[in-house]
């Protein structure tokens, strides 16, 4: 407690005086307004906050935790979900397993059909709210917006009898912005998994009332994982797991809309096999090579306690071993995209992966580069947008879309009917 009383001193030594907010930030914002019309956020509100390093969570304001965003101190906001991962112990014991990719010419088929113009024009839409922030009227409006694309595509794309078998639906939460859950129905009567694959679809300002186009972070994953899901459905897609597509609200609050559908899933306890997260999917920084960036810290690992418990039962090493999920996503990028991987880091709960990791449920991260050449100039601020460089590549984006058709096909399973 003593280190998270020092962490607090520091975030706190501004909060008396919010107009200097973010003197020692690298955006130098100019005046900055405590309110905006539409905006439903008391920045005194208090907040209950599990920073990075700590234990236990300690309790701040909505303003210090915007303050400790914006030094780079990275947590999940735990108000409404505090008891999640309760049962992940459980859960680790029970990992599942996952065979070597084989439904190649199903994939290749399908992301032959996806288009880069689709992430243009959903892109440009999903930008053009001033800010997609989870406390604002343009945050729930763009919210409402995905909700009819989605809905929209599906009617325009999958045959009636796929109809039948998908759900859109608005997951609440205690502020405005839903979360979006489309679920396609597996057709096995006994394989009750579920694969997930997510993007967040708020954005934010590092100052939470300006503007935030959000076109890299996370405008970028949610339309890559969108295309995805045009191409399944417009193929016909019947997996054998139900595949489901998560939209995120309050990512940028501290993983709270996630940890609220990570906690619904526990609780109901729902099998989710595998759950990837794209946060990020289209810069290219000049000069660097078009990679895909693995994230390995933080993800699904082959945990110690499970290679503990296979010990003490007497398994032998071979029968026990088992590709994890970040060794899985790394083949099917080797198959299936146009780029190679390359491993790196972002640290402690850079992303809604992160939720699902806390809930004891096997889940990856992959990212537009390595975390050091990502799009670090422009995020969280008004300049994140398509058109500021020609380092924002769509053709990158449409990576992370086959990436995401390959995953639910592959881990889903599907026998396409000839
Ligand atoms: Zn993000």
């Amino acid at each position: 407690m003593k280190t998270a009383a020092l962490l607090l001193a520091l975030v706190s030594a501004v909060v008396a005086t919010p107009l200097s907010l973010f003197d020692n930030a690298q955006s130098p914002l100019g005046d900055f307004p405590t309110t905006y019309p539409g905006f439903d956020l008391d920045l005194s509100a208090p907040r209950l906050v599990q920073l990075d390093g700590q234990d236990e969570p300690v309790t701040m304001t909505e303003l210090e935790k915007i303050q400790a965003k914006v030094r780079g101190i990275r947590f999940f906001d735990v108000t409404e979900t505090p008891d999640l991962g309760s049962l992940a112990h459980l859960r680790a014991v029970q990992k599942p397993s996952y065979p070597a990719p084989n439904n190649t010419q199903a994939v290749r088929s399908i992301i032959d059909t996806l288009e880069i113009q689709n992430l243009r024009d959903g892109l440009d839409k999903f930008t053009s709210f001033r800010t997609r922030y989870y406390r604002s009227e343009t945050g729930k409006e763009s919210q409402r917006w995905l909700l009819s694309k989605i809905t929209e595509i599906t009617e325009k794309f999958a045959s009636d009898s796929l109809k039948d078998e998908i759900s859109i639906q608005e997951f609440p939460h205690s502020w405005a912005q839903s979360s979006v859950i489309v679920r396609i129905n597996g057709t096995s009567p006994t394989d009750d998994g579920v694969v997930v694959i997510g993007a967040h679809l708020d954005s934010t300002n590092s100052w939470p009332f300006l503007p935030a186009p959000g076109a890299d972070d996370d405008g970028s994953g949610s339309m890559s994982i969108l295309e995805a899901y045009r191409g399944l459905v417009a193929a016909g897609f019947r997996p054998e797991r139900a595949v489901e597509f998560h939209w995120y609200s309050a990512e940028e609050g501290g993983l709270l809309g996630s940890q609220a559908v990570a906690r619904a899933y526990e609780g109901r306890n729902v099998n989710v096999v595998a759950m990837s997260q794209y946060d990020m999917t289209a810069w290219v920084k000049r000069g660097t090579r078009e990679q895909v960036g693995i994230i390995t810290d933080f993800v699904d690992p082959e945990s110690v306690f499970q290679s503990m418990f296979a010990v003490v039962l007497g398994f032998s090493p071979s029968s026990t071993h088992r590709c994890s999920l970040t060794e899985y996503n790394k083949k099917l990028v080797e198959l299936y995209l146009n780029i190679p991987w390359v491993e790196t880091k972002c640290g402690y709960a850079c992303s809604d992966h992160a939720s699902w990791r806390k809930g004891g449920y096997p889940s990856v991260f992959t990212i537009e580069a390595t975390f050091e050449n990502s799009n670090h100039g422009n995020i969280h601020s008004a300049n994140d947008r398509y058109d500021i460089s020609d380092e924002f590549s769509f053709e990158h984006m449409l990576e992370f879309s086959k990436l995401a058709v390959s995953f639910a096909i592959e881990l889903g399973g599907w026998k396409k009917a000839d």
